[in-house]
């Protein structure tokens, strides 16, 4: 039996080892921290745990697909909740616009809010979305690493049919400022390129298949994202996986032209028939892995990085504002903004900023009179490599952040914090200058250019955020199961092992 090694417990390595290890191989995961989750991490804060990374949890049909594969149901192991009220979005103290899982609803609210015509524009906006997405659920989101060539030469009049409507080469502002004439519905609808590290100014229209996912559903996860990232390693150690944490990879060895095993920070030696790496591709093409795997993916130019974040995570009393679950705050010149960060690189002067409340369910939890536990988010560049952030700095940032928080309305007492800079990310995703999505979506061809699971080097795969089809949590669990599925077809078809070897057969979905 093949043994296989996973480098990092996030959810794509986790998803991997799951699937991998539900099918009889021997899978050992190794992970530098001392948790899984990566960046679906919990922080303490005063003796409170909250969520420090992912808050909107949608796609979840592919978690129960993930669970399902393993024998098991996500119910079994985590209780979800969907909301009803999407998201609370602000510009001023007096503007404000809420989001609802029905589409009918939020049409009235965009009606209120902007008027009749621009509530039918919604309407249209949301059936153009939902086209994106069951244009390219298939052939893209679920496919191990599509290639355009291949999609056209498949089917290419079909695709051509199904594809020019989505405006496939305009930019996801050119193509949002068709259906909203309000500059705040353009620049609501645009901020979903973030999701992926990019600018609504240069992501390709496509992109915003995310506002359809967003609306067939947003969850939450009782006790906290990071209770997926624990279920899902306790499932995977349940079906054989290994998971050793507290230890870094710091070589893949190659023999022969072939993966056989990984150096540890311990100086241990494991050998391994295949490896799969789900720590940013960016940490490969620097040679954290050493030379002979470097030149598998290319380089990352500073350039193509995605965005990174500030986060400020914290037990604070509230006033004010009438927080829901999720809070957008927003800047009033979304092009300066982009500007600062995609441009100048710098933190934004003005920023948009995110609140997750999490205390706040549907209805208001109890128990939520004392300090009740915020993430604060803001968009920040990936320089976290390249540039030390200085205390006057951050300052500064806290207050272009809070400042502009107490002009939409919200006075926040804060008790205690714990601030997350760019450079933290770095040191957590090394090599990524805390780029937190990979590569950035700019450019019509920019889906078509993150790595799939398979790479020139035999028994060497990648999944993860930083691969197809992309960041997120859903996507990043997506990609496991390609890695897992592509590497269990090339073994099958090189004889390494026999179908028969293989608990519950083999699975290349
Ligand atoms: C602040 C923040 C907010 C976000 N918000 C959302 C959201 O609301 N919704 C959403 O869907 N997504 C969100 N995301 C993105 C989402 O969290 C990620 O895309 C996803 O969790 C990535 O999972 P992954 O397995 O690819 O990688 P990671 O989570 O990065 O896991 C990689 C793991 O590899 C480990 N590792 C790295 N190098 C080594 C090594 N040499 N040896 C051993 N281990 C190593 C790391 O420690 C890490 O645990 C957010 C991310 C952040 C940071």
């Amino acid at each position: 039996m093949p043994r296989i090694i996973v480098i990092g417990a996030g959810v794509g390595g986790l998803t991997t080892a799951l699937h991998l290890a539900t099918r009889g191989l021997a899978v050992v995961v190794v992970e530098k921290t001392g948790a899984p989750g990566g960046k679906m991490r919990e922080l303490e804060v005063d003796g409170r745990h909250l969520d420090g990374g992912p808050t909107v949890l949608t796609m979840k049909w592919v978690l129960d697909e993930v669970f399902a594969d393993a024998g098991t149901a996500l119910a079994e192991h985590v209780t979800l909740r969907s909301l009803d009220l999407l998201a609370r979005h602000a510009w001023s103290s007096n503007e404000r616009l809420d989001l609802f899982a029905d589409v009918g609803r939020s049409a009235d609210a965009i009606g209120d809010f902007a008027g009749p015509a621009e509530a039918r524009r919604y309407r249209e906006f949301c059936a153009w979305t939902r086209q994106i997405y069951q244009t390219l659920e298939t052939p893209f989101l679920r496919s191990p690493r599509p290639s355009l060539k291949e999609l056209v030469a498949a089917n290419a009049a079909g695709f051509a049919r199904e594809l020019w409507p989505l405006a496939p080469f305009s930019t996801a502002w050119r193509a949002l400022g068709r259906y909203f004439h309000d500059p705040r519905l353009q620049q609501l609808f645009g901020r979903y390129a973030t999701y992926c590290g990019s600018s609504p100014f240069l992501a390709p229209a496509t992109l915003m298949l995310i506002a359809h996912v967003e609306q067939c559903g947003v969850w939450i996860v009782d006790g906290g994202m990071h209770r997926l990232a624990a279920a899902l390693a306790r499932l995977a150690t349940a079906r054989g996986a290994r998971l050793r944490y507290g230890l870094g990879a710091t070589e893949i060895a190659v023999v022969d032209g072939r993966v056989a095993g990984v150096t540890l920070s311990t100086g241990e030696r494991l050998d391994a028939d295949a490896v799969i790496v789900t720590a940013d591709v960016a940490a490969i093409a620097a040679g954290r892995f050493g030379r002979t795997v470097a030149g598998v993916v290319p380089p990352m130019r500073y350039s193509q990085r995605s965005l990174s974040a500030m986060t400020w995570a914290m037990l604070a009393e509230c006033e004010g504002f009438p927080l829901v679950r999720h809070n957008v705050f927003f800047s009033r010149d979304y092009a300066a903004e982009f500007h600062d960060l995609f441009g100048r690189r710098q933190l934004p002067t003005a920023p948009t900023v995110y609140i997750c409340a999490q205390d706040r369910t549907e209805p208001m939890a109890p128990g939520c009179d004392g300090p009740e536990r915020l993430l604060c988010l803001i968009n920040a560049p990936p320089i976290g490599d390249t540039h030390a952030m200085a205390a006057r700095e951050l300052d500064q940032c806290e207050r272009c952040t809070f400042g502009h928080l107490e002009r939409c309305g919200l006075h926040i007492q804060r008790h205690a914090t714990t601030v997350t800079t760019p450079s933290d990310f770095e040191r957590m995703f090394p090599a990524t200058g805390g780029a937190l999505y990979g590569r950035s979506s700019h450019g019509w061809l920019a889906s078509f250019r993150r790595p799939g699971s398979r790479t020139r080097m035999q028994g060497l795969y990648l999944a993860g955020g930083s691969t197809h089809p992309g960041a997120g949590v859903p996507t990043a669990a997506l990609s496991g199961r390609s890695a897992a599925a592509s590497l269990l077809v090339d073994f099958v078809s090189t004889g390494r092992f026999g179908r028969a070897a293989m608990r519950g057969g083999m699975s290349t979905q």
